[in-house]
């Protein structure tokens, strides 16, 4: 069994707390994805499993063993790196083959497991090559053939698809999903994009500055986030933030905002009453999505709708991206199909989906809901 177990671990650089607090465990077979902003704690996290770094405070098993004062060799691990780190003197199948000798192993078995591997990443004709007479993907593959003759418990990944152009990284995403499904092993992946996470993990780990902030499903990471931090992070174009107060008015609750007046759905009103939300400044959440321009929704949504005035439109072939003036400082974002046209300077009409807005409370920024 490959779960991993992180059991209260601190990272400390003298003064600096790298990773506090970190709890968690990893299931055997699981694709974990740790995702968060530069300095976030998230590589720092992902060598103290790969024991690259040393754990200040805390226990970390792989399987059932306490792996604290292990070696990295014998952790039974395989890293894949941002910098695939391949030996450019050597052939792609001695790359491959090199950690297999310095483990002693036979001839033949390495012979079996590189071209194997060479078999499931497609780079069987590119054995004989030297790295530097590859692509930037053939090169991933290498380095991921490279752990994958380990046979290891577990692959730790550090952000390892970033040197590659953008359509490259798409295609290979979905190789390292496939690959995870085909060897069935346990895959702890690290990356700043919060796509890759959503894709790829069965759950992702959100963490800032050091600290975890949520651990969960992607779909629940995107609809339910604990906090403004997680709600902002994940989504592109980010959730729309709106600085404003929930008042009471003929025993309906509204969130009121400058020229916004929107009325809480009911169903949620009991939450923010028995909160103690209703006439306290909030911070009003709703993504670019939930912003309608549909005639028949906001024909049905008199109390949920404003006009603004278009700033930008970014124009993305299926959707529209529309920068909007009038509420708050900053632009607000409407995503909307690309039915109508839209001009700078215009005014639009736009509804908001109330049933898929968040209200978060300013001073802890934790969600309400
Ligand atoms: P990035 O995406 O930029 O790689 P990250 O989330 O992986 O960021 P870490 O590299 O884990 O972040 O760094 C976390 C914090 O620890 C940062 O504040 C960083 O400056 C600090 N840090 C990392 N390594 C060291 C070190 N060897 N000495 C001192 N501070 C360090």
């Amino acid at each position: 069994m490959a779960q991993v177990k992180l059991n209260h671990i601190y990272k400390r650089f003298g003064d600096v707390t790298a990773v506090s607090d970190f709890d968690l465990e990893i299931k055997d077979k699981e694709f974990l994805v740790l995702v968060g902003p530069s300095g976030c704690g998230k590589s720092t996290t992902l060598r103290m499993i790969a024991g690259l770094e040393e754990i200040s405070e805390g226990k970390l098993y792989i399987g059932d063993r306490l792996v604290n004062d292990i070696s990295p060799k014998d952790r039974d691990i395989a890293m894949v790196f941002q910098s695939y780190a391949l030996y450019p003197h050597m052939s792609v199948y001695e790359n491959m083959a090199f950690g297999l000798k310095l483990r002693r192993f036979g001839k033949e078995e390495i012979d079996a497991r590189v071209k194997e591997a060479a078999k499931i990443l497609d780079i069987e004709h590119l054995l004989d090559r030297k790295p530097k007479a590859l692509s930037g993907g053939q090169r991933q593959r290498v380095a991921l053939g490279r752990a994958i003759v380990r046979e290891p418990q577990v692959f730790l990944m550090d952000e390892p698809l970033s040197n590659l152009d953008a359509k490259l990284r798409v295609q290979m995403r979905t190789e390292i999903s496939k690959l995870h499904q085909r060897l069935e092993t346990t895959v702890i992946y690290v990356t700043h994009d919060q796509t890759e996470a959503m894709t790829m993990g069965d759950r992702v780990v959100v963490m800032k500055d050091g600290v975890i902030q949520q651990v969960d499903t992607p779909d629940r990471i995107y609809h339910r986030p604990v906090n403004r931090f997680v709600a902002g992070f994940i989504g592109s174009p980010a959730m729309n933030f709106i600085d404003g107060r929930l008042v009471k008015e003929k025993g309906e609750v509204f969130f009121h905002a400058q020229n916004l007046n929107v009325k809480i759905p009911q169903g949620r009103v009991k939450t923010l009453q028995e909160k103690g939300y209703v006439g306290k400044d909030v911070v009003f959440g709703i993504r670019p999505e939930d912003l309608h321009d549909e005639p028949v929704f906001i024909e049905a949504s008199t109390d949920s709708r404003v006009t603004l005035q278009v700033e930008i439109v970014e124009n993305m072939g299926s959707e529209i991206y529309l920068y909007l003036k009038g509420i708050t400082q900053d632009s607000i974002i409407a995503r909307v199909k690309a039915r109508n046209l839209f001009s700078p300077g215009s005014k639009v009409t736009l509804a908001f989906d109330m049933n898929k807005a968040h209200i978060f409370d300013k001073k802890t920024e934790e969600t309400v809901f």
